[in-house]
């Protein structure tokens, strides 16, 4: 459906989505995967703004540990501080209460503690030393295909957030600094040196400040695999975890490179343009295709399935308000730069 201003109801958040009348779609490297991945998904979670209620604990510890990092290093004060670590553990621990994922998975405080932990002692002597986080961007894409609808008008924009802006202590070099948790270094680097990721953060960067940075380093942390043997009781399980990571620190946690390529921008930047169409024919056409390719990604069922199987709007509103909340998407995004 097209989306109606007029509706003081409308889901849409009014910091981000829609700005002075004027709807704002967001590129972010997310949104764009996600419509890629499935259109009518897309309209699910970020036109009718509808999330699961059910969370899942692997969102909640990544969201846990990358809070925990953010506050370590706004406290640190020494390249491995104790008393920012304390900080840093109690702030992960109260995410995962609030989310009650301490309950269904009793390993995950300790996990998420002895990443942290590692993180600042793996990193403690990189060449690389922070010097700005956790910055949002939001740039206006140039001569986008903007469009309007019944006299509403659609805007195209790059937005994300970076993690980190990094200098290279032996060159000066300006790098952007992401965390990312993997299973494997090898598969997640393989797969980010294909991704569009990188480059939407350079690129963002690249508008926002005018300078360019000379690439993103990746701080990858390995999940460990390991499991409460049977003859272990909880709090010896909990104390290997600590362990392992305590004493094989090199072995989880690791420092890659992607380096800035201007070919490779450049090729991002058309795929941005390509999205931004394909979104254009969507929200003028109200087309939002459903990809069945994509239900079991990751060999996961998609979270939007239980809605996705009814065509039916009164069944779409019962489920709508049983299983799923109404939260605008972006919240993360919504400190609005100048501009936007
Ligand atoms: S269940 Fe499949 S078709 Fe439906 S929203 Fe999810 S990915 Fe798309």
């Amino acid at each position: 459906m097209p989306i109606d201003l007029s509706e003081s109801e409308q889901p849409l958040s009014p910091d981000i989505l829609v700005k002075d009348g004027v709807v704002n779609i967001l590129l972010t490297y997310s949104n764009t995967s996600l419509f890629q991945s499935c259109r009518w998904k897309y309209w699910v979670r970020q036109v009718r703004c509808l999330t699961p209620k059910h969370k899942e604990a692997v969102f909640s510890i990544g969201g846990a540990y990358h809070a925990g990092i953010e506050e370590y290093h706004k406290k640190a004060t020494t390249p491995l501080d104790d008393a920012a670590l304390t900080l840093a553990h109690q702030v992960s621990d109260g995410l995962l209460s609030s989310d009650n994922i301490s309950a269904i998975d009793n390993s995950a405080p300790t996990k998420v503690k002895a990443m942290i932990r590692g993180f600042a002692r793996q990193f403690s002597n990189s060449p690389y030393e922070i010097t700005n986080q956790e910055m949002p961007f939001l740039e206006k894409l140039e001569d986008a295909p903007d469009f309007e609808i019944d006299g509403v008008k659609y805007e195209f924009w790059l937005s994300g957030k970076i993690d980190a802006e990094m200098k290279h202590k032996p060159t000066g070099g300006l790098y952007l600094g992401e965390w990312k948790t993997c299973t494997s270094f090898d598969d997640y680097m393989c797969k980010i040196r294909q991704d569009n990721q990188p480059w939407q953060y350079l690129i963002g960067y690249y508008l926002k400040n005018k300078v360019k940075p000379s690439g993103v380093v990746y701080r990858l942390a390995k999940k460990t695999l390991i499991r409460q043997k049977k003859t272990e009781t909880v709090d010896d399980f909990l104390n290997r975890i600590a362990e392992e990571y305590d004493t094989n620190v090199a072995e989880y946690f690791k420092e890659e490179v992607v380096p800035f390529d201007a070919k490779r921008a450049d090729r991002h930047y058309n795929h941005l343009y390509d999205v931004a169409k394909e979104l254009k024919f969507a929200f003028q056409n109200n087309l939002w295709t459903r990809s069945h390719g994509s239900c079991f990604n990751y060999n996961k069922p998609c979270p939007y399935m239980s809605i996705c199987k009814t065509d039916n709007e009164s069944d779409f509103d019962m489920i709508a308000s049983s299983y799923f909340t109404v939260k605008p998407p972006n919240e993360e995004l919504i400190e609005v730069p100048e501009g936007g």
